[in-house]
């Protein structure tokens, strides 16, 4: 049966565009019309919505995170990737990469089979767009929150396996000077995989190198890389400087407001150009809970909100950031979409449709998915968010179907 809404009278980002006092028609599961009001067409029988002049933007999508609400990827459970997609589109988030962890091999193949799992079944909630692997490939020097005790290079033998039979996998993150990971990452490209680097102490020279080896994208600008570093006086470029540099390379930002001051997403924003840059919340299952003591990947972690004074952004009541209990390094995030953009908005000097540009079609084009989400245009699929200026989220539509609403 063919079911219509639509969704009048919203402020309508497309992201190129805003379109005042605009439409939304939606079929099934797709776009089918945008434009002014004065242009409508609504065909008998639609479910319509008056959205009073509220935003309507792309869904969010978020590609990097490793729990929310309650729920964690590691757990391989699919309660917990319910409780994510559920919670995830109360922030306005319709697509996600459920990303992995450093951790026995068996449990990843665990985590990446129940996924794989899920996104055959109906979660309710935002949409899985397939599997991010963060870790076991990664540089011990910059391993983070990541567990030391499983990083290690990588063994074709160990991955191709996985590879093969888990099309789901739709991005790897690895530190390319690390002996294996340049063929890995010709073998991620041969398969049309995202190749990111992440967690990596390379140079400038084998940052080239992984780009001639199929890396295009950079995870979590900032965290786990090297700078500039000085050997024998000599000053060499690290994967900071070198994301900076090359137009080859796109990148993220966890804009929770503590993991990186304004004044260095601006220098991201201002080097790469805004449409090379997506937002991330890199989140942890205490997103959306609120303070206390949590696991991740079986290290514990602390929630709190204490902000050093010499920070560019205070304190604030509600702003939470994990952190490992010993409090020497962050553990993933515990933000929501809706306040990354809010944070771009309020320290980055972006409007709103700049900053929701970031979330939406950056976000898809990055990972090759621009064609089908990302763009409110006729066609795409009809994931969207209903939002006011301060971006509360007032409705998200996933897949035409509406799965919160708060009008
Ligand atoms: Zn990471």
């Amino acid at each position: 049966m063919e079911e219509h809404i639509a969704l009048l009278n919203g402020k309508l980002i497309t992201p190129f565009r805003e379109i005042d006092k605009g439409f939304v028609l939606i079929k099934d599961d797709l776009i089918e019309k945008i434009g002014p009001m004065k242009e409508t067409v609504i065909p008998e029988g639609t479910q319509t919505i008056d959205v009073k002049g509220r935003y309507i933007a792309p869904g969010f999508i978020d590609s990097h995170l490793h729990g929310a609400f309650g729920g964690s990827v590691m757990a391989a459970t699919e309660n917990d990737l319910k409780l994510m997609a559920q919670g995830l589109v109360r922030c306005g988030t319709t697509s996600f990469l459920p990303t992995t962890l450093s951790a026995p091999w068996d449990d990843i193949i665990k985590t990446v089979d129940c996924i794989s799992q899920a996104m055959k079944k109906d979660l309710q909630g935002a949409r899985i767009l397939g599997v991010h692997i963060e870790g076991p490939y990664l540089n011990l020097e910059q391993k983070g929150a990541q567990n030391p005790e499983y990083i290690y290079p990588p063994d074709p033998d160990q991955y191709l396996p996985l590879l093969d039979k888990y099309p789901s996998i739709i991005r790897v993150t690895a530190a390319p000077e690390v002996p294996g990971c340049l063929k890995l990452g010709r073998q991620l490209r041969k398969r049309n995989i995202i190749a990111a680097i992440g967690h990596s102490n390379a140079t400038y020279q084998q940052v080239l190198e992984a780009v001639e080896n199929g890396y295009s994208h950079v995870t979590h600008m900032f965290s786990g890389m090297s700078g500039v570093k000085r050997i024998k006086g000599y000053r060499i470029s690290g994967v900071i400087e070198s994301t900076l540099l090359l137009d080859e390379l796109t990148t993220e930002l966890i804009a929770d407001g503590h993991h990186l001051p304004p004044s260095l997403m601006k220098l991201v924003l201002h080097s790469k150009g805004r449409d090379k840059v997506c937002l991330v919340t890199d989140s942890m299952s205490a997103a959306g809970m609120g303070p206390g003591r949590y696991d991740l990947g079986g290290l514990g972690v602390i929630v709190e909100a204490d902000v050093p004074e010499e920070f560019e952004i205070p304190t604030q009541k509600d702003n939470y950031v994990a952190k490992l209990s010993d409090r020497s390094v962050f553990a993933s995030s515990v933000s929501t979409m809706d306040k990354l953009i809010r944070n771009m908005v309020n320290y980055c000097d972006l409007n709103i449709r700049q900053a929701v540009q970031l979330v939406t079609y950056n976000a898809a084009k990055i990972q090759h998915l621009e064609d089908e989400i990302g763009i409110l245009a006729e066609h795409k699929k009809a994931d969207l968010t209903v939002f006011d200026s301060d971006i509360n989220i007032k409705m998200t539509i996933v897949n035409g179907r509406i799965l919160y609403k708060s009008l």
